[in-house]
């Protein structure tokens, strides 16, 4: 259930409805809108009387949240939410362009791609410090080292980072470096990483799981948002299918239904879903088309030399290009 305030209910009657609740045997969530406080009830809420807190002093109405995602879902808060790093905000009407490289390879190859993503528009860069690879034999990230080279990437760009953590020892770590903490889609249901990012101050990007619903995906954010910290992102970056000529499959219906079920920003990574850098920009198109906050993109300077995702990465000029054509089409569907 959610208890919406009246606009202008004073701290002392949030306060005294909070206390009531959580007498009652229940855990709060407070969302501050900009009109109203919403004050979320955490928990089996079903025995509770709507009525017993409609009475309050201050209280506008009650909701009942019917679906399982709560403080995720759009029934809690009408409003979009708006995450902002470095400067950059994702969630209004603005589409936000993360890219960069998937694994930090080398200090001279992460600059390179810096100052071209930058030059060519981008808002925000990122790359793998600790890489979830599919074969142990594979390229691991550089570890700490990619983190002090993503730093002074950001020194000299001004581009805010976005670096995956792995585990939840590393949060400490990937946090001191990070402007956003990033969930790979093999960590989606990792239980104890989404509760220790959810201690972190640091906005989070959550990128869905390669096998799993809309449904798994708010769950997910929920443990996120209910141990914390509310500035999560979402990220759709393909699911898998029969379909064999693609990497994944990306699922352009899920932007629209997560729009709609969810206040959360959602981001559209084409890389990951097509898996070929030749289709990255006519989807990266499409998401935008369908309603997506930002795009996140793979770039390197020698897609062929890449130690990782090198087939779906875009040249820096590439990369431009696809800057370019998304810009039409955000002014065309009234974003910018
Ligand atoms: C990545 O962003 O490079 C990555 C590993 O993505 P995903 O978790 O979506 O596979
Ligand atoms: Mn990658």
């Amino acid at each position: 259930m959610v208890i919406t305030m009246q606009p202008g209910a004073s701290p002392e009657q949030i306060k005294s409805v909070t206390a009531r609740v959580e007498h009652d045997g229940f855990k709060t969530h407070l969302v501050q809108g900009t009109e109203r406080t919403i004050v979320c009830v955490l928990g089996d809420d079903r025995p509770m009387d709507p009525r017993a807190y409609e009475v309050l002093d201050g209280v506008e109405k009650t909701t009942r949240i019917l679906k399982p995602f709560k403080l995720t879902s759009r029934e809690a808060q009408r409003e979009n939410s708006k995450v902002t790093f470095g400067g950059v905000q994702v969630g209004d009407t603005n589409v936000v362009i993360i890219a960069g490289p998937c694994s930090v390879e080398s200090h001279a190859q992460l600059m390179e791609t810096a100052h071209a993503v930058k030059d060519a528009g981008a808002q925000a860069l990122r790359g793998g410090a600790f890489k979830p690879r599919s074969s142990p034999y594979s390229f691991q990230g550089l570890g700490e080292e990619g983190l002090h080279i993503l730093a002074e990437a950001r020194d000299q760009t001004g581009l805010p980072i976005v670096t995956e953590v792995m585990a939840s020892q590393q949060v400490p770590l990937v946090a001191e470096y990070a402007d956003v903490l990033q969930v790979g889609a093999r960590n989606m249901q990792n239980y104890d990483l989404l509760r220790a990012v959810g201690k972190s101050n640091r906005p989070v990007l959550l990128k869905r799981g390669l096998m799993s619903t809309i449904e798994e995906l708010l769950m997910s954010a929920e443990y996120i948002i209910s141990a914390g910290n509310p500035l999560v992102m979402l990220c759709e970056r393909g699911i898998r299918t029969f379909e064999r000529y693609t990497r994944n499959t990306t699922d352009i219906n899920a932007i629209p239904v997560l729009k709609d079920l969810t206040h959360l920003p959602v981001i559209l990574d084409p890389s990951h879903g097509v898996g070929k850098w030749e289709y990255v920009a006519a989807v990266a198109r499409a998401g935008v088309a369908a309603g997506a906050d930002g795009l996140m993109i793979e770039v390197h300077p020698n897609p062929k030399q890449a130690l990782s995702d090198g087939a779906q990465s875009l040249k820096p000029e590439k990369f431009a290009e696809l800057v370019r054509q998304v810009k039409v089409v955000a002014t065309g569907v009234g974003r910018e």
